[in-house]
């Protein structure tokens, strides 16, 4: 027997909707063209219905992907909206993406128009010189000079009115596409619903994740063009939240600024812009608003940032895993109503971890069998996941073994606690296989950068004739440190098996990271693999890698 409760579909047009109406007053802040916008959510509602006209009117039809490259600011965020009102797709592309793969992503979404921030056309041009003119529409001022053949955003709004449409949108509908990375092999479309958009919006606003409310202002340091930011552009009009949106400057000192100008209460990024952020705290003597949180995802939260947030500067730190399958936050880190009670030292510990599942994910562990092992918080297994915001295929590519007997394949490996909490110990790609054991490089990374004289550090395995694969330390220096490598190697004693220790070191002055600041092994083993590490002879001091018990031999270029 059924219930005899309404049906309504829960589409993405209904979250402005609401906050249009019940939230008309509240701002969606926005940095660009040079200046700093604000604009009522009654407003931006407005403006959602002109673009969505002008977008009938350029041809665009259910179900047609339309690409966005651009970053976090208003027009983005209306684009966001107006394209799934009409049924259509919002495309979100990487500004960053090298021509070859941006060829590759606009074709294979066979994106029907292309909305491009006006600072990245020349670049979108010259990469795409055959993609049709009348197709591709400059997000700026109507103000600007008009280039040839491009169309205006500005003045495709101009031209209509602010009433709704109102088009009917079932909830399975598509309504967004992004591109994973493509670290590896070619970038895969994972395409979102809109059910499954609007499930994880208010997953976002459980207490068990940021918590997002309309006593919020949220300020999305991660992009828009990956994963949505994260859902803040979704969750902040469904809780009636404030939407800080900072542009394309991610730097510590504008983040330092809006934050206080605009009194930020929430606040998302990757480690790397918040090691940016506390650099800029530190030589600024700037000061965050109280009781700011920070969520954190993407790559592990150090217990370093931890202490210096939290210790120093008063904001409370929300540690996520997630991944662009998953849309993406799958697990969150908050402690237990029980781990209130433990020591602070496990606190801390736990505070460390991924954390734990939302309601509407499952986790599980497997072995390279496939067979189901233990949470036990000590064996590790391939992390595999599935829920209601999850993935079950990649856009146009059916067949793919990550998806398999209802469960995706995160690629992860991982550790889950009896409580439930969740641990990476490493991607399945970058584990180190040495004698047939597995060395976390994870792990090791975590210990080199609690060492004060290092700021970043990766552990990848370099090929070794008796052991298969060894660890292989690259770390950076902080600032008029002098460090040595027996000295960082020493940090290691006491904290992990002998057999774990890294056989070497690399000094380098930066560690190559990817658009979203992922650190690039693949670049890192193809330039240290081939070379027999264990000779030591590596030096290269003027801005790349360096040995420094051979500082005048240089073997490989900066490139
Ligand atoms: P994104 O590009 O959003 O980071 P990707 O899909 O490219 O998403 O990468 C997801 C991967 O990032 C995860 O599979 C995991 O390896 C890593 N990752 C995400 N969050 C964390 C975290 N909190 N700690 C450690 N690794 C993480």
């Amino acid at each position: 027997m059924n219930g005899n409760m309404m049906h309504l579909p829960l589409t993405i047009p209904s979250l402005l909707a609401f906050a249009a109406s019940r939230h008309r007053d509240t701002e969606v802040v926005s940095c660009h063209s040079g200046g700093r916008h604000r604009r009522s959510y009654g407003e931006v509602w407005g403006r959602v219905n002109r673009l969505a006209k002008a977008l009938l009117e350029l041809g665009v039809r259910r179900g047609d992907r339309v690409g966005t490259i651009a970053y976090n600011d208003s027009r983005h965020f209306e684009l966001y909206y107006a394209v799934p009102s009409i049924g259509a797709v919002c495309h979100t592309i990487n500004p960053r993406l090298d021509p070859e793969n941006l060829r590759y992503v606009v074709a294979h979404a066979d994106d029907r128009l292309l909305f491009v921030d006006a600072r990245l056309l020349d670049a979108v041009l010259g990469a795409l010189p055959d993609y049709p003119l009348q197709r591709l529409i400059a997000l700026e001022d109507a103000a600007q000079p008009a280039r040839p053949a491009t169309l205006r955003y500005e003045d495709l709004l101009t031209a209509q009115s602010d009433a709704a449409l109102n088009i009917a949108i079932g909830e399975e509908e598509a309504s967004g596409l992004c591109y994973t990375s493509g670290t590896t092999g070619r970038p895969k479309g994972v395409l979102y619903s809109h059910r499954s958009t609007v499930l994880f919006a208010l997953a976002m606003c459980s207490a068990n994740s940021t918590a997002v409310s309309a006593l919020d202002a949220v300020l999305p340091a991660v992009p828009m063009f990956h994963v949505n930011a994260w859902g803040m552009p979704h969750a902040a009009p469904m809780a009636g939240a404030k939407l800080v949106l900072p542009g394309a400057d991610l730097s510590g000192r504008h983040l330092a600024t809006l934050f206080n100008e605009e009194q930020v209460s929430l606040a998302i990024g990757v480690p790397t812009i918040w090691n940016g952020l506390l650099e800029h705290l530190g030589g600024s003597g700037d000061r965050l608003p109280a009781g700011i949180r920070l969520g954190v995802g993407g790559s592990a939260l150090p217990r370093k940032m931890i202490d210096a947030f939290e210790g120093m500067h008063g904001a409370t730190m929300i540690h996520g895993w997630g991944m662009t399958e998953t849309s993406p936050t799958g697990a969150a880190g908050i402690a237990h109503h029980a781990s209130r009670a433990l020591p602070v030292e496990d606190l801390r510990t736990l505070r460390e971890t991924q954390g734990h599942a939302l309601w509407g994910i499952d986790l599980r562990l497997v072995d390279d069998d496939s067979g189901e092992v233990a949470a036990d918080g000590k064996t590790a297994g391939h992390l595999q996941v599935r829920g209601h915001w999850v993935a079950n295929a990649y856009f146009n590519e059916p067949q793919h073994d990550a998806f398999r007997d209802g469960w995706f394949d995160t690629g992860d490996i991982a550790t889950i606690d009896e409580r439930g909490f969740l641990t990476l110990t490493d991607r399945a790609k970058d584990i180190i296989k040495s004698g047939g054991e597995w060395i976390s490089s994870v792990a090791l990374e975590n210990i080199a950068q609690t060492h004060p004289a290092i700021t970043e550090a990766a552990v990848i395995a370099v090929p070794h004739p008796k052991w298969q694969e060894r660890p292989l330390l690259i770390a950076v220096r902080a600032q008029s440190s002098e460090i040595t490598e027996a000295e960082l190697l020493g940090h290691f004693d006491d904290k992990v098996p002998s057999w774990w220790r890294p056989d070497a070191v690399m000094f380098a002055t930066a560690l190559p990271r990817n658009g979203n600041g992922k650190v690039i092994k693949s670049q890192l083993r193809e330039r240290f693999a081939a070379e027999p590490i264990l000779q030591r002879s590596i030096v290269d001091s003027t801005g790349g890698w360096f040995r420094e018990d051979y500082p005048d031999q240089q073997i490989w270029a900066t490139g």
